[in-house]
């Protein structure tokens, strides 16, 4: 690529020139933010250099700017946004709500009917058998954490590589400095040598859990084999630790219980959110009926904790304003009733049409290498580590699936000029390729999505294929 290698740089300029030319709303919008929000905005990940562009409204499955521009939503809110815009159920739901008044500080009917729902799903091959809500994936994350370390009495928790479980438990390449404090040990994501490896050299009765994404969502869509996630299980099983599946993105993967269901295993815990509270801030955790009673304080002085070497009691307190907070409540359960088996199968279908439409194109144009058959792949078997990468590849499992630049998401300035083609195309993704479909979306959406590739592939063929 050294040849070529100073022409993305040249084209990415010019193309942060034709978008600052073209969106002068957001430019005023996120010059106005940025007075009293540092970077412009409240959620990290939405910066894109020079500014992003700013949403006003949307409807089905597209959103319009600030600038009066129409964009196909193909990131659907990072897998929170499932339902597409303005689904006619869910408003109902929520102007339904809003007429009964929204803040009482009391318990209501609807969080018992909410959790029924989730449960309908997640109990029977996910083992989601008690489950408690917060406002987001984050909060669940770290209540999930809090409560292994309480069950097991124990304090180290094995994370992986790469991995994102809310802004305070992310270890993307190192420990980020606003994590919360901690015993955490980092093993490589997919890798059974590395935890075998730690897990060698760990003292006894050391490990509280194991917490994982089955298939990391904001790590790139990298999917786990099902092997290491069923090594994990034997392995948690064997050291009397709790595995936790960070399903807050993956759930949406598969109906009968997420990845879990899909796969047959059952974690210890689970934590959840995202599109489950029907488009409204929302998580949860979950799961082993014994390990959760230890929240119910009519049980105060009765549970026992399995590993106490004395038979310990203990009740866990676990509050928050919002969590039954009636806005996710109502659009939690129309969001629920929406979302049967036949939907969760659709749009997951049109994920893997995209996903084949895409990687046969770049097998076609010589830039992703097609499929290897070495005797060691298993086609059942979604393991990231079998997925042929080129300098343009993708990766994903259904409904949620990135588009990848470079073997290892090296070739950024190719990589933001592929998202400022998408807007040029009218196609809103995510600036690090993630793409997320929702349930309104088409067969014709998609293709109109894989004609933007092929006219980027057109564009860039020359740097992107293999030599
Ligand atoms: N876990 C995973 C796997 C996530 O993808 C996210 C959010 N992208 C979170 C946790 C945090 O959820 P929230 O943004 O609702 O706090």
């Amino acid at each position: 690529m050294t040849v070529h290698s100073q022409e993305p740089t040249r084209a990415l300029e010019s193309a942060k020139a034709r978008f600052t030319k073209a969106n002068p709303k957001s430019k005023e919008v996120f010059e106005n933010a940025s007075r009293h929000l540092p970077g412009g905005n409240t959620r990290t990940t939405l910066f894109a250099p020079p500014f992003p562009v700013v949403i006003v409204g949307g409807s089905g499955g597209e959103i319009v700017s600030a600038d009066g521009s129409h964009y196909l939503d193909m990131l659907g809110e990072y897998t929170a946004g499932i339902y597409g815009h303005s689904h006619p159920k869910i408003i109902e739901a929520l102007q339904h709500g809003l007429t009964k008044g929204v803040n009482f500080g009391a318990t209501g009917p609807l969080e018992g009917e909410l959790a029924g729902l989730i449960k309908e799903r997640f109990e029977t091959s996910a083992g989601l058998e008690m489950l408690r809500f917060t406002n987001s994936g984050t909060e669940a994350n770290l209540l999930a954490v809090a409560t292994a370390r309480a069950w097991t009495g124990r304090s180290k928790v094995m994370v992986f590589t790469n991995a994102y479980h809310g802004s305070v438990q992310s270890f993307n390449k190192k420990v980020e400095p606003t994590n919360i404090p901690g015993e955490y040990i980092i093993a490589q994501y997919n890798s059974i040598p590395s935890v075998k490896q730690i897990l060698s050299q760990l003292e006894p009765n050391t490990l509280a859990a194991i917490l994982l994404e089955p298939m990391q969502g904001a790590g790139g869509s990298f999917p786990a084999s099902i092997k290491f996630l069923q090594y994990l299980r034997e392995e948690a099983t064997r050291l009397d630790a709790l595995l936790i599946f960070d399903e807050v993105m993956t759930s949406r993967l598969y109906y009968d219980g997420g990845l879990s269901g899909k796969y047959g295993i059952k974690p210890d815990m689970i934590t959840m959110g995202k599109y489950l509270g029907g488009g409204m801030s929302f998580g949860l955790f979950g799961g082993r009926k014994d390990i959760m009673s230890l929240f119910d304080p009519r049980a105060g002085g009765t549970i026992t904790s399995k590993l106490g070497s004395k038979a310990e009691t203990m009740m866990l307190t676990h509050s928050g304003t919002f969590n039954n907070n009636v806005m996710t409540m109502y659009a939690g359960i129309a969001g629920a009733k929406i979302l049967t088996r036949e939907v969760i199968q659709d749009v997951n279908a049109l994920g893997e049409y995209l996903r084949s439409s895409v990687s046969q194109l770049l097998i076609a144009r010589n830039i992703t290498p097609a499929a290897s058959l070495s005797e060691k792949s298993d086609l059942n078997d979604p393991d990231i580590d079998n997925v042929p990468r080129g300098q343009m590849w993708t990766s994903g499992i259904g409904s949620i699936n990135t588009v990848h630049f470079g073997r290892n998401d090296e070739l950024i300035d190719l990589r933001d000029l592929f998202y400022f083609h998408m807007l040029e195309n009218g196609i809103y993704i995510a600036r690090r390729g993630f793409i997320a479909l929702n349930i309104q979306q088409t067969k014709e959406d998609v293709d109109r999505f894989v004609d933007a590739v092929k006219s980027f592939v057109d564009r860039w063929e020359h740097i992107l294929k293999m030599s």
